[in-house]
């Protein structure tokens, strides 16, 4: 049989998967907070499907319809799975002594760490980590901050913006930067507005990984635990402003970063308009990472 038309595709927060789902994979997208899952299609059939347990690091269930078997499908999922917990900054896989399928993805995991894996234990993905990301994990393990944080919530790595230009002062009189490309978008689109008389300026554009990590140490200094102050400030590596592609933009009037942002008319001016220069609202009401709604939080995401 042709492997090479099997195609594999997380259903992550949301499941807009067209034709059938099997019935156990019903039941496991059914969850009110979607489990990560991916999933392998033949013909627009799902012959196969790899998930983690509920927003954690524990691989649930690594599935391959019968038919379907010995043709590299489970790799290729968990291969992917990999590739996918990387970016959102996982450092290990834990694998459950009971988890259904678990000699296939025993012998998966064992094809690749050449050597027996035993079930209940983290399996390092160290190997497969960049270095960049095991600073990362290695913050992230002195702050505290639980390990399958980026997959529990939804959030993907970011790396520092290499390349960073001023974009002018902030509300505060301090300096910005964003990525040159991403600064260039936000002239146009604060020029734009400035044309239909609607004022727009940063609050913050571009901070850094050290910068996040300074901020989340002074917290903790100052007695707060790292679950509330996870509830308000991103883990470091996990910030859209590290990437120079975010802003925080006031009116110059609202006061900064409360939601009266949201009944302005430099917010109402960025609904319809901030698309066409780029612009997206990242977080917006219910949104699914668990993030409050920040109406004034906009990322500039062409390429
Ligand atoms: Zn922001």
């Amino acid at each position: 049989m042709d492997v090479g038309t099997t195609e594999i595709q997380p259903l992550w927060f949301n499941c807009d998967w067209a034709g059938e789902l099997p019935g156990s994979l019903q039941q496991q997208l059914k969850k009110p907070r979607q489990i990560p899952v991916l999933v392998a299609h033949r013909d627009e059939v799902i012959i196969g499907w790899v998930s983690l347990v509920d927003r954690s690091n524990t691989l649930h269930q690594l599935y391959v319809e019968p038919g379907h078997r010995r043709q590299g499908v489970g790799t290729r999922l968990f291969r992917c799975l990999v590739s996918l917990m990387l970016d959102y900054g996982a450092a290990g896989i834990r694998l459950q002594p009971d988890m259904p399928g678990n000699s296939a993805a025993g012998y998966f995991l064992a094809s690749i760490h050449a050597g027996v894996v035993p079930t209940d234990s983290v399996i390092s993905l160290k190997s497969w980590v960049p270095a960049t990301q095991q600073r990362i994990h290695s913050l992230q393990k002195a702050l505290g901050i639980p390990a399958a944080y980026g997959i529990s919530r939804g959030l993907r790595l970011r790396e520092d913006a290499d390349e960073l230009t001023d974009i002018g002062l902030d509300c505060w009189q301090r300096q910005q930067k964003m990525l040159p490309r991403a600064a260039a978008a936000w002239s146009l689109m604060q020029h734009s507005a400035a044309n239909d008389n609607v004022t727009l300026l940063p609050i913050s554009a571009f901070r850094s990984i050290d910068y996040q990590t300074r901020l989340i140490e002074r917290k903790l200094a100052a007695g707060q635990d790292i679950e509330s102050i996870l509830q308000v400030s991103a883990a470091p590596g996990f910030s859209e402003h590290h990437s120079g592609r975010a802003i925080d933009i006031t009116d110059g009037i609202c006061e900064p970063l409360e939601n009266e942002f949201a009944a302005s008319k430099a917010f109402q001016w960025l609904k319809f308009n901030a698309e066409d220069f780029g612009f997206y609202m990242s977080y917006p009401q219910d949104n699914p990472y668990g993030i409050i709604w920040e109406p004034w939080h906009w990322c500039w995401s062409a390429e």
